[in-house]
């Protein structure tokens, strides 16, 4: 090997590690970056230390050992009392698509702890057919409101965000993370559930919301500094004057001002925390209790059939982690189920080894009509987002430098 020092994108650490425990690299930056709107918020790893057992390892370790979930489970009973409505109102909101996840936090709270919770749905770019017969069963056992934003200004957001952040989803997590707690304020209802915990999927365990019962502040709320307001990678108040958008066509992505939350205060609270997660027993429960349907072909990237089928554009919102992190669909998966006992990890790496970067190509032509570019600036986006460091080309062909053993 020569010495040559390779340029490193994103500020991901110069060395690739990979976790002891799961198929996860040091290379997975900190999902907190995805709730933020400036497009140059830092970027952390995972994890720092160097024990060479990633966050979310070590968290599953502490749901086996220290945590009391009897206690736990009395806590939310404490919570859905104090809380739950006698006139047939509601009484809490439950986000969600009609995924495994939503579905069994909804079931849970209404017929187990007798609430009446109000599902909201900020629905997916361009449903999946499994997606919007999930969603359909879902909304059987529930009341939803979904809210749908403008279609012409979402496809340019999601059009900035993939060229500029090479990020397309990131204007869809935008308005997914707002669209319960804006809701919440409109209906007066004051008490949020939401379901997994972050760290399951590699967020770093000190940004964890999901460590404590309640959200902070910063995560939904702020001012509206149009100068300072990013989406898709551009301001907003440069997406008005200079693109053209009509500034009515933004108030979904904008945050809850200080003044609405102090006049009406939100509590939110996270299933996981008060439940012991298991991907397995909430995708059974799902089934048995909920008719949730899995996919009925195996997802593209990966070899499992149950997670993120709802918007045409999640298997490239996964193929462009790939393309920046080298951890693509499959990792997230084999190492969730690695950490969680469900294959051992010898197995992880060869399902990653199998399946990792596989390209989405069922819906590559929705994806790229919806965002309004040709294939070529697709792939000109792409190759321009690898890192050095971790990509090379070898005979015209662009290889990873480092996989999972
Ligand atoms: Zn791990």
């Amino acid at each position: 090997m020569s010495n040559e020092v390779l340029e490193v994108k994103y500020g991901l650490p110069k060395e690739v590690v990979y976790c002891k425990r799961c198929v996860l690299s040091n290379q997975n930056p900190n999902s907190t970056r995805e709730l933020s709107y400036s497009p140059d918020s830092k970027k952390e790893s995972t994890w720092v230390d160097g024990d060479g057992i990633c966050d979310a390892c070590k968290y599953a370790d502490m749901k086996e050992q220290y945590i009391n979930w009897e206690e736990r489970k009395k806590m939310l009973q404490e919570l859905c009392d104090k809380h739950r409505s006698k006139d047939g109102s509601y009484d809490c909101i439950v986000p969600g698509s009609g995924g495994k996840d939503s579905r069994f936090v909804s079931h849970l709270l209404k017929y187990k702890y007798g609430m009446n919770p109000l599902t909201v749905t900020w629905p997916p770019n361009m449903y999946t057919d499994i997606g919007r017969e999930n969603f359909e069963s879902w909304v059987r056992d529930h009341d939803n409101i979904s809210l749908k934003p403008n279609q012409a200004t979402h496809r340019l957001l999601t059009r900035f965000a993939f060229e500029k952040l090479v990020h397309p989803f990131q204007p869809f997590i935008i308005g997914q993370k707002l669209i319960a707690p804006k809701i919440a304020i409109k209906y007066k209802i004051p008490l949020i559930f939401y379901g997994e915990t972050l760290t399951e999927y590699g967020v770093r365990m000190k940004d964890d919301i999901n460590l404590r019962p309640s959200m902070p502040l910063h995560y939904y709320c702020g001012e509206h500094d149009f100068d300072n307001i990013f989406l898709g990678g551009v301001s907003v108040r440069e997406l008005i004057e200079k693109h053209g958008v009509d500034r009515r066509d933004l108030n979904q992505y904008l945050p809850i001002t200080p003044d609405e939350v102090k006049a009406f205060p939100l509590e939110y609270h996270f299933i996981g925390y008060y439940y012991k997660y298991h991907p397995h027993d909430v995708y059974y429960y799902a089934v048995n209790e909920t008719r949730f349907k899995p996919n009925p072909e195996r997802t593209e990237g990966t070899y499992s059939k149950y997670a993120s089928l709802d918007d045409r554009i999640d298997g490239f919102h996964y193929y462009t982690a790939f393309i920046k992190f080298g951890l693509g669909r499959a990792t997230f998966d084999a190492a969730l189920e690695a950490r969680n006992k469900i294959i051992t990890r010898e197995e992880a790496v060869s399902l990653v080894r199998k399946f990792d970067g596989e390209f989405p190509k069922r819906y590559f032509k929705d994806v790229l009509e919806y965002m309004g570019i040709s294939e070529e600036r697709f792939w000109q986006v792409i190759d321009n987002a690898r890192s050095p460091h971790m990509w090379k080309k070898e005979n015209g062909q662009w290889k990873l430098r480092h996989q999972v053993s």
